[in-house]
């Protein structure tokens, strides 16, 4: 280990939270260092499909998006937070498009779908590459940008100094003023802890998080994980894969072995799961040829038109294991997928823990116990810029 690397800000995490807190650190004039786990790209922002909410529709407004937020995190939710995430949406998506983000458009404007737990049509896509799009679009700019990238580099131990923060990332000794820990979730690790399949990239294990914990950190909604409705339950190489929720969106049903429609398919995301764990306990549920519990998504619903634009790398990967989703429906099974809670922050990101920032999915509040679709990029992308400034101007004093 050679000399320490002096940086004002040191980001953990290469995801879209961490690339949008380096972005904003490094514009208000900070030093900054961005290590990662593995190498920049792998993360779970890079994996989402569906898409970003915002206010966008004549219908819309922030204040509409707060309390679908409200209503779907069953009230539980930090409303400070909420607001801040709702009001901040719009300017955020501009904020995307002026580093080379390309919102897929339709008569003149975004095409907006309705996701789960919505009441209006609110989703942005970049067709089913969202999370793609983002994080290749901030990590260009990350990466022409000022701060140190060091990537293979895990945090693995952090204490407080007099002056700031001491922290050991891999082969590097990283003294910094203030510290955005932008890790992500656990959902990688619970899953094979439970035996079960996850949506979730190897990197997100959670160890981040135990860190802060132990230097005193508080947190909310630990223990509040959520399964995507619809992982892949077939064909095999589709398994743990997550079937965006644009299909529901664009027209697909979930249905039971009799081919009946059990639950409102636009629900919120626990609820939606919730149904079908029931539906296949009470009996009603079919079997994947390898034995594992699934229902029915009516993906034949879907007009071709819509799929072409919104779905082609989920078609392309359904037909080259030999199934056509818009010919025959797909079977389909709750997987694990998101830690709704986190380090609980303030609406600048700091955590209970002076000089101290999380964002991203490692932060708790902003969902409560039960995140919409589309609100998590959005929320790495708001709070990682708000926190990113934040963490600048505390190191700077
Ligand atoms: C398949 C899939 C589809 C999704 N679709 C959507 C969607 O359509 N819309 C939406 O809003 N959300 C979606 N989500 C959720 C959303 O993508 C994630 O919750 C969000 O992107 C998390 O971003 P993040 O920056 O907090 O963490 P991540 O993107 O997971 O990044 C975490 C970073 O931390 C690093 N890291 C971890 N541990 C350490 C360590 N010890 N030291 C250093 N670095 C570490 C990792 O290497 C990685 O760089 C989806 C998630 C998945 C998995």
């Amino acid at each position: 280990m050679g000399e320490p690397i002096s940086a004002d800000v040191l980001v953990v995490g290469s995801g879209a939270s961490g690339l949008a807190a380096a972005l904003s650190a490094e514009r208000a004039g900070a030093r900054v260092a961005l290590a990662a786990k593995a190498s920049l790209q792998s993360c779970n922002s890079a994996k989402a499909q569906g898409g970003i909410q915002a206010a966008f529709g004549a219908d819309d407004s922030p204040e509409q998006h707060a309390e679908d937020v409200w209503r779907s995190s069953h009230e539980t939710a930090n409303m400070e937070l909420v607001r801040v995430l709702t009001s901040e949406a719009p300017g955020t998506i501009h904020w995307l498009e002026g580093h080379g983000v390309e919102f897929t458009r339709s008569n003149g404007g975004y095409r907006l779908a309705r996701c789960g737990g919505s009441s209006r049509e609110r989703l942005l896509q970049v067709g089913d590459r969202t999370g793609l799009a983002i994080t290749s679009a901030l990590r260009g700019a990350v990466e022409a940008s000022s701060a140190l990238t060091l990537p293979k580099s895990p945090l693995a131990e952090l204490g407080q100094t007099r002056g700031g923060w001491r922290a050991r990332c891999g082969e590097h000794l990283v003294e910094a003023g203030a510290v955005v820990l932008a890790a992500g979730g656990r959902c990688y690790r619970e899953a094979e802890e439970r035996g079960e399949l996850t949506t979730n990239h190897p990197g997100a294990t959670g160890e981040v998080t135990q860190i802060a914990l132990l230097l005193g950190a508080e947190a909310r909604d630990l223990d509040a994980l959520q399964y995507h409705p619809n992982g892949g339950a077939w064909p095999e190489t589709m398994q743990g894969y997550s079937i965006p929720e644009t299909t529901r969106a664009y027209g697909a049903v979930l249905l039971n072995a009799e081919r009946e429609e059990f639950t409102d398919s636009l629900g919120p995301r626990d609820v939606v799961s919730q149904a079908i764990f029931d539906e296949v306990e009470q009996g009603r549920g079919v079997e994947s040829p390898d034995g594992r519990p699934a229902v029915w998504l009516d993906t034949t619903r879907i007009s071709p038109d819509d799929a072409a634009v919104s779905l082609p790398y989920m078609l392309r990967r359904y037909r080259a294991g030999g199934i056509d989703p818009l010919a025959e429906p797909i079977l389909t099974y709750p997987v694990l997928h998101y830690q709704n809670g986190g380090l609980t922050t303030d609406e600048h990101g700091e955590t209970t823990v002076e000089g101290l920032f999380a964002c991203g999915e490692i932060a708790g509040g902003t969902h409560g116990r039960n995140r919409m679709m589309g609100n998590s990029l959005l929320e790495c992308c708001v709070f990682g810029r708000r926190t990113g400034k934040a963490a600048a101007e505390r190191a700077k004093g």
